[in-house]
């Protein structure tokens, strides 16, 4: 990290975020926004502790046990602040040369896993090996792009969905529909709070007379995401990255959302998980409170961090486990029947 304190080698420092003032001024908390589908619901949820210097020590173990670390990051709200203007969204300065740096770092391989189409995303932050678009239902992998099959096949229904949703939404001011092929958007951050009952109201009803069994809506921030009824997000697609990397990969995850939740879940107690934002519930490990505080951790993964990864193995062994381009395999049979994009 940046911070010099939090660097520091001998563990002691305690100011991971504790120096963070923030950069987001997003504090969405429309509680019937929560999604209390995605939380298994005999476990409640707490949220993590913010990550401090206290934990250093923690994630030090857990990166000398690795012969490889897995960096997944979302954008929006973790790597870029939250806007009123989605099409605004831009990485902090600090996100990106944090971002440069490890995916220069041999032992990482670093990918954004976005709500975002892949083109859209792949404009905003440049480098990663890595792109999950669509939460997760498009990944462009080395020169290789592939859509979820069912997706793919349920884009046309979602097109006439956006149209339908496009006039009946008009009326309301500063509501924007956008179509990203995959899934929808709903976007209400700009909606004057009396009317967004109205959009989430409407939204559902379409979706569910013209969507038939084939599209739902789930909850975001000051969003309504639309796509295909499929058992399938983020989670998913960090498990395909992690599958095609060597044994002993250690999983990272840094999101802000409910749909960062399964990635989270995906990521378990073998890995890092971090939720950005402020005390929500969440199967994170530990929480940050804004991007700015996500570029200390990029920071400190990318220095002190990368020293330790392979470094306990390397010990036992005598010999380096990774490689300066471990190679990324193909899709993995685990997706359902590859679809080229055109
Ligand atoms: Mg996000």
């Amino acid at each position: 990290m940046s911070d010099q304190s939090a660097a520091s080698d001998d563990g002691s420092d305690t100011s991971i975020d504790s120096a963070d003032t923030g950069t987001e001024t997003d504090t969405d908390t429309d509680t019937d926004e929560i999604d209390t589908d995605d939380v298994p619901p005999e476990t409640p949820l707490q949220p993590p502790p913010l990550l401090t210097g206290e934990y250093l020590p923690q994630l030090r173990a857990t990166l000398a046990d690795a012969t490889h670390l897995l960096v997944c990051l979302d954008f929006d709200g973790t790597l870029a602040p939250i806007v009123d203007e989605p099409d605004a969204a831009a990485p902090t300065t600090a996100n990106e040369t944090a971002v440069a740096g490890l995916v220069d770092a041999a032992p990482v391989t670093t990918a954004i896993v976005s709500g975002r189409s892949l083109a859209d995303v792949r404009t905003r932050i440049d480098g990663p090996r890595i792109y999950a678009g669509n939460h997760g239902l498009e990944l462009a992998w080395n020169e290789t792009v592939a859509v979820h099959p069912v997706a793919h096949e349920r884009a046309a229904r979602l097109e006439t969905v956006c149209e339908l949703l496009e006039t009946v939404l008009d009326p309301i001011s500063n509501v924007r529909i956008e179509n990203k092929r995959l899934t929808g958007t709903v976007h209400v951050r700009t909606v004057p709070p009396a009317a967004r009952p109205t959009v989430r109201r409407l939204t559902r009803t379409v979706v569910d007379r013209f969507g038939g069994d084939e599209l739902e809506v789930s909850p975001g921030k000051r969003i309504l995401e639309i796509g295909p009824t499929i058992d399938w997000g983020k989670g998913d697609a960090v498990d395909v990255i992690t599958s095609t990397l060597p044994d002993g990969t250690v999983p990272l995850y840094i999101g802000d959302d409910v749909t960062d939740e399964s990635a989270f879940r995906a990521i378990d107690s073998d890995g890092i998980s971090i939720r950005v934002g402020d005390d929500d519930p969440s199967t994170a490990s530990y929480r940050v409170r804004s991007p700015a505080a996500v570029a200390r951790v990029l920071d400190w993964l990318g220095t002190a961090g990368v020293a330790l990864v392979g470094q306990r193995t390397q010990l036992l062994s005598g010999t380096e486990l990774w490689n300066d381009d471990p190679r990324v395999g193909p899709i993995p049979e685990r997706w359902p029947t590859p679809v080229a994009n055109e």
